[in-house]
């Protein structure tokens, strides 16, 4: 019986092994040194808030695994011997394999910060990482002050994490406006705003010089590399940005680049190794998306679409519309298609961008201005349909039929308050148009693509 081995237990290697048991009878051993089981990485959050157990974030039974006959060990990968199809476990356990998956994910980045490796220094990426934060700041009179370095989606979780147990937060972030290397002006903005009334203390364009450990080696201070401020703290969040965990890979003869270098069909350049999630590198970009995509779904559909090549039907992965959802503190965002930051903009591109008055509530649309043609949108504060957006994306809609049928998409609960008149009113002004919005159809949303 072949033996197919992934090391990761994250959500790539896991639908890998859930697809490859779903279309054969293969062997299956599923090798991670995290945790016994999968959890949902995306969750940590709510544990360390209280809103939920560890358990609870554990999507699938602990008999599941025997059950569908998938064998999990516990440790660490150490090394790789494509010769031999060979690899050691923690430097001492060899296990063979036939086909071999890597899904390693990714660890937080260190920039050599002096004082990196303190106690109270710490990433948030791992449950080992949960269990440190609740040392390092398990409430405000041992954590007096936190500082985060480092402004993406998980600093600003960690930010509402800290504020949840009322632990003061200072967030050191090098643009001079929130994730606005991602996000169009208008949005960055109103995150700013978002941050400081959560009564967190945003430091925009603004770097980390240093960690200043007490006499016992444990985090006392940061000094901040623009003005030599020192800043007394407890605890340092690392968060800028994730690498893929490939160290332990090099001299295998596996082809690193930041990440595992894969074909379309997630293939390194090793026969029988494939990679795939956080770690795994696209030789070249497909379209818009980058080389190396840290996000969820990205994991699951790459590991679906290795087990259909793994059994024989080989598959090209093909990720189809770029979507993601997030939320900065309260404010739930979503983006569909492509709409990129000023800095990232394409020549044709052109935004259209509304704002509440008074709500933390905007969208962006992106277009093309020689042709009108639909090329993204970003919300937030108000749910969308994906469904809908992929359908108008494949059709190639033009934005005023996005206009005139924004009301489709929209997903809120009904009782929720609706903006599409606002919305087009505004489009019309600033684009001289007279748009009338169409009442929502169900007959239109549910309609075959
Ligand atoms: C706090 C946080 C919040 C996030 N929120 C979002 C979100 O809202 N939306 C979104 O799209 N994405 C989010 N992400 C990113 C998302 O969680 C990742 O993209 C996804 O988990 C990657 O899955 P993966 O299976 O590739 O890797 P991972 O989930 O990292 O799993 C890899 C596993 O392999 C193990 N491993 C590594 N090396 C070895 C080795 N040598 N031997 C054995 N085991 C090894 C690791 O310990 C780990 O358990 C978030 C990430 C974090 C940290």
């Amino acid at each position: 019986m072949e033996n197919i081995v992934i090391i990761g237990n994250g959500i790539a290697g896991v639908s890998a092994a859930r697809h490859i048991r779903k279309l054969s009878d293969k062997r299956i051993i599923i090798i991670s040194g995290e945790t016994d089981y999968f959890f949902s990485r995306t969750a940590l959050m709510y544990v360390y808030m209280g809103h939920m157990k560890f358990d609870h974030i554990q999507p699938y039974e602990n008999w599941f695994w025997e059950k569908n006959r998938i064998e999990l060990v516990r440790g660490y990968v150490t090394q790789v011997d494509p010769k031999e199809k060979q690899l050691l476990v923690d430097g001492s356990r060899a296990i063979n394999y036939d086909k071999l998956i890597i899904a390693t994910g990714s660890k937080p980045n260190k920039f050599g910060w002096p004082g990196q490796d303190l106690h109270g220094a710490q990433g948030l990426y791992s449950k080992q990482d949960l269990d440190l934060l609740e040392v390092n700041a398990p409430n405000k009179e041992v954590c007096k002050r936190a500082v985060i370095v480092g402004g993406g989606l998980i600093g600003i979780e960690l930010a509402e994490m800290l504020r949840s147990r009322d632990i003061p937060v200072t967030f050191l972030v090098r643009e001079d406006s929130f994730w606005n290397g991602v996000l169009p002006s208008g949005e960055s903005q109103l995150i700013n705003e978002h941050i400081l009334e959560h009564h967190i203390d945003l430091r925009l364009g603004t770097n980390l010089k240093e960690i200043v450990a007490d006499e016992n080696g444990k985090v006392k201070s940061v000094i901040i590399a623009e003005t030599g401020e020192e800043l007394p703290c407890n605890m340092v969040g690392l968060t800028a940005g994730v690498t893929p965990n490939v160290d332990f890979l090099k001299g295998s003869g596996i082809e690193l680049g930041r990440g595992v270098k894969v074909n379309r069909f997630l293939e390194t350049n090793v026969e029988d190794i494939y990679a795939i999630g956080d770690c795994a590198e696209q030789h070249e970009a497909i379209g818009n998306r980058r080389p190396i995509e840290a996000v969820w779904y990205t994991g699951r559909m790459m590991g679906e679409t290795v087990a259909q090549t793994i059994c024989g039907n080989q598959l090209e992965y093909k990720p189809g519309h770029w979507f993601n959802s997030a939320k900065f503190l309260d404010i739930e965002y979503q983006t569909y298609g492509w709409v990129f930051s000023e800095r990232g903009m394409k020549d044709y591109e052109e935004h259209f961008h509304w704002r509440h008055p008074e709500e933390k509530v905007c969208i962006t649309i992106a277009f093309n201005k020689e042709n009108n043609q639909f090329l993204g949108i970003n919300t937030f504060g108000i749910r969308m349909r994906h469904e809908i957006f992929d359908r108008w994306l494949n059709q190639e809609k033009d934005v005023d039929y996005v206009m005139e049928h924004l009301i489709d998409a929209n997903f809120d609960p009904e009782f929720y308050k609706n903006y599409e008149t606002e919305i087009v009113s505004k489009y019309n002004a600033d684009f001289q148009k007279s748009i009338k919005t169409k009442k929502k159809s169900l007959k239109r949303i549910f309609q075959i693509n």
